[in-house]
């Protein structure tokens, strides 16, 4: 588990800061239990590029990431899900269960504290998107950051907020420690799938593995992300777009959202960042071979090193511009320089 040493990674969008904080990241699921569909053919014909990056060799294990994603516009500053947090009881997700991750630390190293944060925005509400919507102090669950809006898809509350369709996920107490306190503080908002920030940041709905789920875009004259949530949970999903994952909620629209997606950003400039692929995490959708491959943002050796890569605008939001993403591979970089040279890939 590396919850310490990873780097911050920041992009920037216009002027939009996006920046990856990390809660952790471990080898942790068989593939054919994270995706029970994979068959032992499936998985021996993709292990040769999934090791070692995305499996870990000796165990066979595929690697996740947690790690939440902050969007800093000039009007506000948005946290995209909570991860696991700490503290949490959650004796059939031991992975998640009395933790006790440096998260809080990583954000500050990210250079925010929870004050600053003037929205919480879950794409979907399972218990390991939600976890730090909640601390414990004094013996109580209390909002992390208590000057934000908690926003959710109304979908996706209306589903969770079930006792028998939770009970279908896990009966660990993640809704009464992580959702309920929040509606309760009164700074929970259920919010429509179409819902905007500003022109430049914005939620579509891209629902199957949950109800509600929704994935974030950022976009500027210069350049597109999409925040992808659980769309995807390993890039083997990407070369296998039918390989749901054993926690997708409906399986058939699952599917035909993931292939939707794919079909949607391959082979575009449009950076996705998926909620749990292992560092870098974020990286562009590729055809390949009659289906797709993720090709990861690898960051340069030299934190002095800054790339650019031009993307285009997303499609429906105005013309197709030609801009830039920046990356930073560590926090305290030189300042952004104006546009200028362009990676080619
Ligand atoms: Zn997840």
């Amino acid at each position: 588990m590396n919850a310490t040493t990873s780097p911050i990674y920041r992009w920037r969008v216009g002027e939009v800061e996006i920046t990856r904080v990390l809660e952790f990241e471990a080898a942790l699921f068989e593939p054919a239990v994270i995706h029970p569909e994979a068959s032992p053919e499936i998985i021996a014909r993709h292990r040769p590029w999934l090791q070692p990056m995305l499996m870990d060799p000796a165990s066979g294990l595929m690697i996740f990431a947690f790690h939440s994603t902050v969007i800093k516009t000039p009007q506000a500053t948005i946290l995209v899900d909570t991860c696991s947090g700490n503290d949490k009881e959650r004796p059939h997700k031991l992975r998640y269960h009395r933790k006790n991750w440096p998260y809080l630390a990583n954000l500050a190293a990210a250079g925010v504290a929870p004050d600053d944060i003037d929205y919480v925005l879950c794409t979907h509400l399972h218990a390991d998107h939600v976890g730090w919507n909640t601390r414990l102090s004094n013996g109580r669950w209390v909002p992390t950051f208590p000057n934000a809006r908690y926003l959710f898809a109304r979908e996706e509350w209306e589903h969770w907020r079930v006792a028998e369709w939770r009970a279908a996920y896990t009966t660990d107490p993640y809704y009464e420690d992580s959702l309920l306190p929040v509606m309760e503080s009164g700074q929970a908002e259920l919010i429509a799938t179409d819902y905007s920030f500003d022109d430049h940041v914005w939620i579509e709905s891209w629902r199957g593995h949950t109800p509600g789920h929704v994935c974030v875009l950022v976009g500027s004259r210069q350049a597109s992300v999409v925040l992808s949530g659980d769309i995807m949970h390993t890039p083997l999903q990407c070369a296998e777009p039918q390989l749901n994952s054993c926690f997708c909620v409906d399986a058939e629209m699952a599917r035909a959202t993931r292939r939707r997606f794919l079909e949607t950003f391959a082979d575009s400039t449009v950076m996705i960042i998926p909620a749990h692929f292992p560092t870098p995490t974020a990286g562009w959708i590729r055809s390949h071979d009659g289906s797709f491959r993720f090709h990861f943002d690898y960051p340069a050796e030299s934190t002095s090193e800054r790339r650019w890569w031009y993307c285009s605008r997303m499609s429906g939001r105005g013309q197709a511009e030609r801009g830039a993403v920046e990356v930073f591979p560590q926090s305290g970089a030189a300042p952004f320089p104006e546009c200028g040279a362009a990676r080619q890939w």
